[in-house]
């Protein structure tokens, strides 16, 4: 069938630079690019082309743009050029349109709407290249009270386990099969390099990871892959995955071409099937159910390790944490409507779940009237962009956030959403051996350990800023905040004032 779709993007070749080098051929992943040998000539299919920059960055000579297509559609608000393609797209395919990626809608960000403050002649700030500034942060449950022994001053209470991090960025759920073993390798070493965790997402630990296993969460969710007593072994933390931001209420696929044979291996399901996590877990109906996998796995690891508990957000998040921490969780995640994934269908992406923003505050609330505030730590993820958002999640109420867009933009990777296609031309949301090999964890690590060394210094000049030298003084107070723009009832919901007052 002819396709009524015209191409996106536009790819221009400057012929007096392009010396047939082929470096573009190798590198589109989505065979755009071809070398015409009786020409001489290389060419461009550029229908297919999906705008992921690679060949522009690779060419040797520069000799290759790519620009979107400026052949447009009338304009139309409510019929927008996206809304037009969709529709073509599933009259050519009858099908579910499918996605990679966060929601990219214009739903109000927060973030740009919130402002820290700053202290100028009370209080006055603290130059952080001259004086120690401090980003640790522990997560898991603490005491209701803690008992010091009045004699050595140590400290009489039993603890439960607490995980340190050097700076309150983990690495999101990123399962082995929807990224590939190079990231995971990256995103481990990277993490124990910074002093914070990654994450196995629910596709099992690769036995060449083990190694990285104190720096690790690995999940436990609903299709209940690579789950065994040596995986929750290894890990610093067992997280139970209840949803997603980037698709709340619905299960996962991973298909079976992108289930290899280490893939299989390590997901303990045969070759070449099709990976299918369930909706709900399927021993899951209440909190009462939840209760009792928290316990058995606190149990299967003899309550030496946290374990959390990660749900998507949406509208009644508050009283579902409330619950989660009532069942036993020692860290609850939220996930914001803008989280990421490897595949999901776009009318779930794009309509479903709440800001993160709202999420949070709003269930940091919730803990706090119900006096179980600190009963388990919070952390969030969902398009968290830069230290600037970590700052803020922080006064909100966060103890720590998860970031994976921006984990993957440090490898390369340009938000083509094309992940679900198992074509990413920047080898990381792929199982493709020859495409894999475009990450390579030594480089891959250092980027990501030079991203967080960024976002520490920045988050300690924000900080020093405000006159406070510990995070710990940051947390939660929402006193740091003021909102731009926003209404009487976004800000109520926020817990914070208007900027003036
Ligand atoms: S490498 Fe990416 S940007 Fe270049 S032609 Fe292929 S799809 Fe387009
Ligand atoms: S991971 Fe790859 S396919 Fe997915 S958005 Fe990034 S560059 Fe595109």
């Amino acid at each position: 069938m002819k396709t009524y779709l015209p191409a996106k993007f536009i790819v221009e070749r400057d012929v007096s630079r392009c010396i047939q080098c082929q470096v573009c051929v190798n590198q589109c992943s989505f065979e755009v690019h071809h070398y015409d040998a009786a020409d001489d000539e290389v060419r461009s299919q550029e229908e297919n082309c999906i705008g992921c920059h690679r060949c522009v960055v690779f060419c040797p000579t520069n000799a290759v743009s790519i620009r979107r297509n400026p052949l447009d559609y009338r304009e139309n608000y409510n019929w927008r050029p996206e809304v037009i393609e969709d529709i073509i797209k599933q009259a050519e395919t009858g099908g579910v349109l499918l996605t990679g990626m966060g929601n990219d809608k214009g739903y109000r960000i927060y973030w740009d709407h919130l402002v820290l403050n700053a202290s100028q002649v009370t209080n006055p700030s603290i130059d952080p290249l001259r004086e120690p500034m401090e980003l640790v942060t522990y997560i898991g449950r603490k005491p209701d009270k803690v008992d010091i022994d009045s004699g050595s001053l140590r400290l009489k209470t039993k603890l439960a386990p607490q995980v340190k991090l050097d700076v309150p960025v983990m690495f999101s759920a990123m399962s082995y099969g929807a990224v590939s073993i190079n990231v995971q390798e990256s995103l481990a070493r990277a993490a124990t390099e910074a002093g914070t965790l990654w994450n196995t997402g629910e596709g099992g630990l690769h036995r060449k990871l083990y190694k990285y296993g104190k720096n690790t969460i690995v999940q436990v969710a609903s299709g209940r892959f690579g789950v065994h007593p040596e995986y929750l072994d290894a890990a610093a933390v067992v997280e139970i995955k209840i949803g997603q931001g980037a698709k709340p209420g619905i299960g996962g696929h991973l298909p079976g071409e992108k289930v290899s044979a280490e893939v299989a291996m390590t997901r303990m399901i045969p070759k070449g099937t099709d990976a299918l996590s369930p909706a709900p877990q399927h021993d899951i109906y209440s909190i009462e159910d939840l209760a009792q996998l928290v316990y058995a796995l606190k149990e299967a690891t003899d309550y030496t390790k946290p374990v959390s508990v990660k749900i998507a957000a949406v509208h009644n998040s508050a009283a579902i944490a409330s619950g989660m921490v009532r069942a036993g969780a020692d860290m609850i995640v939220l996930d914001g409507l803008r989280g990421s994934t490897g595949a999901a269908p776009k009318i779930i992406r794009d309509n479903v779940g709440i800001p993160i923003e709202m999420a949070l505050a709003s269930v940091d609330t919730r803990l706090r009237q119900e006096g179980i505030r600190n009963q388990a730590s919070i952390v969030i993820a969902g398009g968290i962009r830069n230290a600037g958002d970590v700052a803020k999640a922080i006064a909100l109420g966060a103890d720590a956030v998860y970031i994976g867009t921006a984990a993957l933009m440090a490898l390369g990777c340009t938000c083509c959403q094309q992940c679900h296609t198992g074509k990413c031309a920047w080898g990381i949301c792929t199982s493709d051996l020859a495409l894999t090999k475009r990450v390579n964890p030594d480089i891959g690590a250092r980027r990501l350990v030079n991203l967080l060394r960024g976002w520490s210094i920045e988050l300690k000049d924000i900080l020093g800023g405000m006159g406070i030298n510990a995070l710990e003084s940051l947390r939660g107070n929402r006193l740091a905040l003021r909102g731009v723009g926003l209404t009487d009832t976004e800000l109520d919901i926020l817990g914070i004032k208007m900027a003036g007052g």
